[in-house]
């Protein structure tokens, strides 16, 4: 379905912002004008709960998260940032693995399967972009990933 990624996106953010512990901040870099994208919205919607699950359950202390996304020629790039417990470097491909959790005992309490993010690849590829974690331990961590753009958006170079 052709939808309107700015518009969408903010409904998802709205959702988790409404039910936010107050020692976490928002932040939203999100453009006015619509980016179009032909996407299965439920599967995107699946993508954006767990890594903004994600972002809220690893950052124990609250701080920021932020929110961003832009449009290069061919795509839009989305970013979810947090201030959270960060992961070591080795092991910011492996989290996209099946089961693949990062320090088991510190995990346990938090709940999950670890499945969130092998899904969030699986729909990713299934909509012909990509997606990664960029991290530091103990600073926080970045889930960004890409969509091809709808032609609709030619002669937009923002
Ligand atoms: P599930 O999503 O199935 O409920 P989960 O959140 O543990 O469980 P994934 O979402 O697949 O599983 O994430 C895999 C692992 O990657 C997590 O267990 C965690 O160790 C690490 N991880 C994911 N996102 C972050 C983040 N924002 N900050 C720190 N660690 C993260
Ligand atoms: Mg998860």
């Amino acid at each position: 379905k052709r939808v309107n990624f700015t518009d969408f996106f903010n409904r998802v953010v709205d959702r988790f912002e409404m039910n936010k512990d107050e020692n976490m901040t928002f932040e939203r870099n999100i453009p006015k004008r619509p980016i179009y994208v032909w996407i299965d919205e439920d599967k995107i919607t699946q993508v954006l709960d767990n890594v903004i699950s994600n972002a809220i359950k690893y950052s124990p202390s609250g701080g920021t998260v932020r929110f961003s996304a832009h449009s290069t020629r061919k795509q839009l790039r989305v970013s979810i940032s947090d201030e959270g417990i960060g992961m070591p470097p080795d092991t910011v491909d492996k989290i996209f693995d099946r089961f693949y959790r990062v320090d088991k005992s510190r995990t346990r309490e938090m709940g999950g399967t670890g499945l969130g993010l092998a899904i969030a690849r699986e729909m990713i590829d299934a909509h012909h972009g990509k997606i990664w974690a960029e991290s530091e331990e103990g600073k926080g961590t970045s889930v960004l990933f890409t969509l091809p753009l709808m032609n609709q958006n030619r002669g937009d170079h923002s």
